[in-house]
């Protein structure tokens, strides 16, 4: 791969006489342009044409903006090749090669950059179109297209922002007015050809230049439009989102042109080889009778369902096209997106990649696949066909029918459009995707629906920050249901009762007028639209899993959820347990197949019994302490029994005290005074333990360890609380494995001191009750120091556990409660990769842990490693945490399905690439 992106070969051909490139060529073809080369291998009818690769992208932009010198001459070749075997010659008066100019990068980016068509027409070349086409409307509607593309796209006359409007679009507008036609499909040649000349006129007005008659020049003017729109702010916006480095660069292909609007024996769609919102068998799409490619997904006219229609009106095309998609799942071994254009009743393939999806609908696909033969269960569990995130949305909740129903009675039905993201979301209508961005950065808990005639690139940020997406046009294969599949929102597209006023701010459906603000609901299941919200329902693996209220076989998505789990548990080496504090969490965990308790935070066990710890933290001697201590005593007890009981013989983390004592005191006046009156001590004895205990940075302060070691008692009856609770469980006749963790440590004598008195302290209830259970005193690393003291630190402690949310704070030195203002500033500038709270900080954060592994190994060969910060669940750090060799993630109880799913990724991805 490195030898094929060094190569200096600038031109790779595609065509009937020779295709230069193949599918593994994605880094320099682009996907675009590497699947063009492979389907012309594989024999599907695709027009000749060339791809100029990645490496001219980087070169342009190392270049200052210019070219390879030899890329003129290489293009020249290549057109020449490419007029060849469509027998026309590009520009010629006569028969005129039309071409397309099309970006296309490693990864899809749907929409992000930019593509012109039926370039090579001027006021000559048309003339000679309309002639050997015998279609004078055809030759003009392709013109007007090519002028309009050519001012958007390559003059930078595409709107900036929603208020201003596109000259072209106005244009149009007002001559369909004049026409007394509703699309642009009924304008008439005549019509078409006024049109031509008044979109040159608005160039030139614009732009102050000539719309460019060279056919050359019009090429050249494409090519780099397309390379440029590899910087535009939209795609820059979806790299960051997806991960997608600058340094790849955008190939361009250049295309010879079939027409779809040529008449009504043509036509141009799209299509998926099976349903990608919920993962059903059999091939759907949009399609548009005598259009072109843009024209089906930008929702200019309705299209029409290929499921539904394309059989009864085209169907010759339909079974080539069926035959098509066959081909291309066999061969990729995947669902395929595919664009084609139907000329004169053949169909032409434009481009395919393996389609977005769901959450859903990737878990079902995958395991039909293997059901079907096609893959292997190693290869259905990779992230590119799973990514672990994605298993979320199984999880997320859907309307229940009976408040649909009763919604329904109400006459709050609104009406019905395409489902193309599952989901339930119920939220306030917002029109603009610029509205949406203001109103989150007020608010980040708002709830939005965005509801849009129909979304484009530029509504991306928008889009992120709704909870679902609504729009009036466009189905399955447009760009709000692409974009929302895969940011994992609910969505409904094509809601055509729908009317949108984007002036007045209303949404009209009949007669019940809507309003920016006003209440919606969407079910992305079914594509129903209500007034108002509707109370939402788990979903069904949650039903089966935690509410036990519906049967594994009556649900569809269940089986194959838990067929892929296991598989997931075959494959993965790293341990899942998860974070909880009550029993309920336990068993919620041990449903999504958590192996134990990484983390046990007993504190809040505590905020159950505020008052009585309150009076210890209070009493100024140690016997008040202890007193108060006492009365804790039996509901910690009585808390831990619980915790044992709902794990059933896993083990169990329990961190002892965390937070400084201040957090549990009450700072405003009034409740000072309540809990004097209720403790019978004065307001000012309170008011005095606040003041003291203040501290000016708390995340530094008296916490951790540092408590217990000064209140040594508090750790006494903490130890005993957990061991008398083990005794007792065990009495019962349930297995038993506390696993006691001393918080913030940074020093090997810290851990001792309270290693000591844990241990005392066992062996005094051991004495008292004359038996004993195992149990392991261990510590989390969550102070640089600890890491770097590792092999000190596991001379005594039996076990590590990464607190990867303090480790963050102490390495970066960044507070996660005060971060916010500049985050999002970092990560629009690239000044950092990800969130660090979200994603370990491999370079920094990763190689303290890589260090604190080594060296408590290295005096403990077999010290057990977990980590419990919040990263456990998310799947780059888990793929992380498997590379540096832990036992075990701990993570919160949903997300331990996504945490499994990513363990068993980083296996395969091991054995992908052997180190
Ligand atoms: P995008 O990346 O935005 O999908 P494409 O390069 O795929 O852009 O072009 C968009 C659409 O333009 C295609 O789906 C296809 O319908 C049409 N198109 C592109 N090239 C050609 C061509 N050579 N002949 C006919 N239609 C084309
Ligand atoms: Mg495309
Ligand atoms: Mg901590």
């Amino acid at each position: 791969m490195a030898t094929a992106v060094k190569t200096k070969k600038y031109v790779f051909s595609f065509g009937p006489n020779g295709t230069d490139g193949d599918a593994s060529l994605r880094d320099l073809l682009g996907g675009k342009g590497a699947n063009l080369a492979e389907m012309t291998r594989i024999g599907l009818p695709v027009p000749a044409g060339f791809t100029i690769p990645t490496t001219v992208c980087t070169y342009y932009y190392d270049h200052d903006r210019t070219y390879p010198p030899e890329l003129r001459g290489l293009v020249d070749a290549a057109m020449t090749k490419v007029e060849q075997e469509m027998g026309t010659t590009f520009g010629d008066p006569k028969n005129p090669l039309l071409v397309s100019c099309r970006s296309g990068a490693r990864e899809s980016m749907p929409g992000m950059m930019d593509t012109v068509l039926n370039i090579g027409l001027n006021d000559t070349t048309v003339r000679a179109l309309a002639e050997a086409s015998h279609n004078e409307r055809f030759a003009y509607d392709s013109f007007r297209r090519f002028v309009q593309m050519y001012g958007d796209v390559v003059l930078d006359m595409k709107p900036k922002d929603k208020e201003d409007v596109d000259p072209f679009e106005a244009l149009l507008d007002a001559k369909k007015k004049v026409a007394g036609v509703q699309y642009d499909s009924e304008l008439q040649a005549g019509h078409l050809k006024e049109l031509v000349t008044e979109f040159k006129a608005a160039i030139k007005k614009q732009t102050g230049e000539d719309f460019p008659e060279d056919p050359m020049d019009q090429l050249w003017g494409a090519i780099s439009a397309v390379f440029e729109s590899w910087m535009n702010d939209r795609a820059i916006v979806y790299r960051r989102d997806y991960g997608i480095p600058s340094e790849w660069g955008t190939a361009t292909s250049v295309q010879a042109m079939v027409f779809g609007n040529l008449g009504d024996d043509c036509a141009t769609g799209v299509a998926l080889t099976r349903d990608v919102a919920l993962g059903t068998p059999g091939m759907n799409g949009d399609y548009l009778i005598n259009a072109q490619g843009e024209d089906v997904v930008a929702g200019i006219r309705r299209p029409q369902r290929i499921e539904e229609s394309l059989q009864s009106a085209m169907p010759e095309a339909y079974a080539q096209l069926l035959d098509i998609g066959q081909k291309l799942e066999l061969h990729y071994k995947d669902v395929q997106d595919l664009e084609f254009t139907i000329q004169r009743g053949k169909v032409w393939m434009l481009q395919t990649r393996n389609a977005k999806r769901t959450g859903f609908a990737a878990v079902r696909i995958a395991v039909d696949l293997v059901n079907e033969g096609l893959i292997s269960k190693t290869e259905a569990l990779t992230a590119r066909r799973i990514p672990a995130d994605d298993l979320n949305q199984l999880l997320r909740p859907i309307y229940d029918p009976a408040a649909k129903r009763r919604a329904q009675k109400e006459g709050r039905l609104l009406a019905q459009g395409i489902n193309a993201g599952p989901g339930a979301a119920s939220g306030q209508i917002c029109l603009h995707a610029a509205d949406a961005e203001e109103a989150w950065r007020n608010d980040p808990h708002v709830e939005l629906i965005l509801v849009r005639r129909e979304t484009s690139p530029e509504d991306l940020r928008g889009m992120r920050v709704a909870k679902g997406i609504l729009t009036a046009f466009g189905g399955a294969s447009s760009h709000a249901a692409l974009v929302s599949r895969q940011m994992g929102k609910s969505c409904v597209v094509g809601c055509s009762a729908m009317d949108i006023d984007y002036h007045a701010g209303t949404v009209t459906f009949d007669d019940k007028v809507l309003h920016a603000g006003d209440f919606i609901s969407i079910d992305g299941f079914t594509g129903e639209v209500f007034l108002e919200q509707i109370e939402e329902r788990p979903s069904e693996v949650i039903r089966v899993l935690i509410q036990k209220d519906l049967k594994p076989e009556q649900s569809e998505i269940y089986p194959r959820y838990a067929q892929l789990m296991s598989w997931v548990d075959e494959v993965r080496r790293l341990g899942v347990r998860t974070n909880a504090d009550e029993p309920e969490q336990a068993s919620e965990a041990i449903a999504f197949g958590a192996e134990g308790i990484g983390l046990c935070r007993t504190e809040h066990m505590f905020f159950h019994h505020i008052d009585e710890f309150r009076e210890m933290i209070l009493a100024d001697s140690l016997e008040g302490r202890e007193q108060a201590l006492a009365k804790l005593l039996p509901f910690q007890r009585e808390d831990f029994a619980g915790l044992f009981r709902a794990m059933q013989g896993r083990p169990v983390t329990i961190r002892l005290l965390d937070p400084p004592l201040h957090e549990f005191l009450p700072q405003a006046a009034q409740e000072q005074q309540q809990l004097a009156k209720r403790l019978g001590t004065s307001v000012e004895s309170i008011a005095r333990r606040v003041e003291e205990l203040e501290e000016l940075n708390p995340m530094l302060g008296h916490r951790g360890c540092r408590v217990g070691i000064v209140y040594p008692e508090i750790t006494r009856m903490q130890a005993r609380a957990i061991i008398e609770a083990a005794c007792q469980v065990q009495q019962e006749g349930v297995d038993v494995r506390p696993e006691i963790m001393v918080p913030l440590v940074g020093f090997a004598n810290e851990f001792i001191d309270q290693e000591r008195i844990i241990r005392q302290t066992a062996a005094e209830v051991f004495k008292e009750q004359g038996g004993a259970i195992d149990f392991q005193v261990g510590t989390m690393i969550e102070v640089p120091r600890a890491t770097v003291c590792a092999d000190q630190i596991a001379a005594h402690a039996e076990f590590f556990s990464f607190g990867t949310n303090d480790l963050t704070q102490t390495t970066l030195g960044i507070s996660r409660d005060d971060y916010a203002p500049f985050i999002t500033h970092f990560r629009e500038n690239d000044i950092i990769p990800n969130d660090p709270f979200q994603t370990i900080d491999r370079d920094g954060v990763g190689e303290l842990m890589r260090t604190g592994v080594q060296r408590g190994r290295k005096s403990r060969a077999d010290l057990k490693i977990g980590i419990c910060g919040e990263h456990g669940g998310d799947p780059q750090s888990v793929m992380f945490c498997h590379q540096l060799g832990l036992n075990y993630v701990s993570c919160s109880p949903y997300r331990v399905p996504i945490a499994r799913l990513a363990a068993a990724q980083a296996v395969i991805a091991e054995e992908k690439t052997p180190s």
